[in-house]
């Protein structure tokens, strides 16, 4: 379905230039749900901008669905395009139409007539769920919501691939395991083909075959899902790997915090998106009665926000501390009372 030959894309810049995408060799089988992982500035998005003609490679040739991507030109990409749609970590919704209307928009640039196109936005909101939600609009909806318009929207056209460029990235864990679901069973039904770039191993092993792992411009590691994280090769993706496995380090991490802090709570936070640890942490020092210990726990900051796991330990009255673990749930952080001291 996908042919990446001998790809390079390259950016001129201060230094000259820069390699963001590197002699990338890639396949992908039709029907496949298929990953790629890196760190921000890896090459994902530019890889696969290249996959829909949104970005030309320097060299090589991109072919999918048996056209040759890279070559073609005008209304020949235009209608190439309409086979290979995708959605975005900000969902890229018109902000000023229903969610029907906005689900129609591709239909009705393909020049599809009334009764066809409301029968086919009918078809496409049930097929994601949000069947009474159709006049709402996108500011009146949950991420996960507005995620599932996106991807209605996406497969108006009936087409042969789903890009999904970080689609779950802006959503809470339980939301993105309703959309990574969503999208198995639209993979599974209609046999589509999902090429998907994020930063998240535990998006990869959910919903991926196949995994490739880039590092500045490169693939390093390529195969399935199963073999990588049995066995992985590059320091890169044993990283990656490592982000999936820590689960069970963090039971042992919540036993010993447990025994070390037998009085007060000890508090996990989980932060996905735009949380910002430090301030929170500052305003609940301030405002509250607590002595607040910063324990363990790690932090991830990207270009796409924070995300990662802190405890903390809160001493005090029990009244102040409620007020101030109130305080953290009003604030959108994940938060997990673990002791009750
Ligand atoms: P990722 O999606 O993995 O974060 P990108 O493909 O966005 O990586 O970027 C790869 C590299 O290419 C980065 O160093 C980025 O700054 C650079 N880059 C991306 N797009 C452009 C552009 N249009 N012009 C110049 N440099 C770019």
């Amino acid at each position: 379905m996908i042919s990446i030959k001998n790809v390079r894309k390259i950016f001129p810049s201060k230094q000259g230039e820069l390699k963001a995408v590197d002699d990338v060799n890639l396949e992908v089988q039709g029907g496949e749900i298929f990953g790629v992982i890196g760190y921000s500035g890896a090459g994902k998005s530019t890889l696969i901008r290249m996959l829909n003609g949104l970005e030309l490679p320097t060299d090589g040739s991109v072919t999918v669905a048996g056209r040759v991507i890279s070559k073609i030109k005008g209304a020949e990409l235009r209608e190439a395009r309409q086979e290979i749609s995708m959605i975005f970590q900000h969902f890229n919704l018109l902000w000023s139409r229903t969610v029907s209307e906005n689900i129609a928009f591709p239909l009705e640039i393909a020049g599809v007539n009334g009764t066809q196109r409301k029968n086919r936005v009918a078809e496409l909101i049930k097929l994601v769920g949000l069947e009474g939600r159709e006049n709402a609009y996108p500011s009146q909806l949950s991420g996960g919501q507005k995620q599932r318009v996106g991807i209605a929207r996406a497969l108006a056209n009936n087409p042969k691939v789903l890009l999904c460029d970080e689609a779950t990235s802006a959503l809470d864990p339980q939301t993105t395991d309703s959309i990574l679901e969503l999208l198995v069973d639209i993979n599974k039904r209609l046999g589509l083909t999902i090429v998907l770039i994020t930063h998240e191993m535990h998006v990869i092993r959910k919903i991926c075959h196949r995994v490739a792992v880039m590092e500045s411009g490169r693939v390093v590691e390529l195969g399935s899902v199963l073999d990588v994280f049995k066995n992985p090769q590059e320091p890169i993706t044993k990283r990656f790997v490592q982000q999936v496995t820590e689960p069970e380090e963090t039971k042992e991490t919540i036993k010993h915090l447990l025994e070390l802090y037998p009085s007060g709570q000890v508090v996990q936070l989980s932060f996905i998106g735009e949380a910002a640890e430090q301030p929170l942490i500052t305003n609940i020092i301030k405002d509250f009665n607590v002595v607040v210990n910063i324990l363990q726990g790690k932090i991830s900051h990207t270009q796409n926000g924070s995300y990662g796991t802190l405890f903390i330990h809160l001493d005090g009255l029990s009244s102040e501390i409620q007020k101030a673990i109130d305080y953290i749930h009003s604030q959108q952080v994940g938060v997990e009372v673990i002791s009750n001291g």
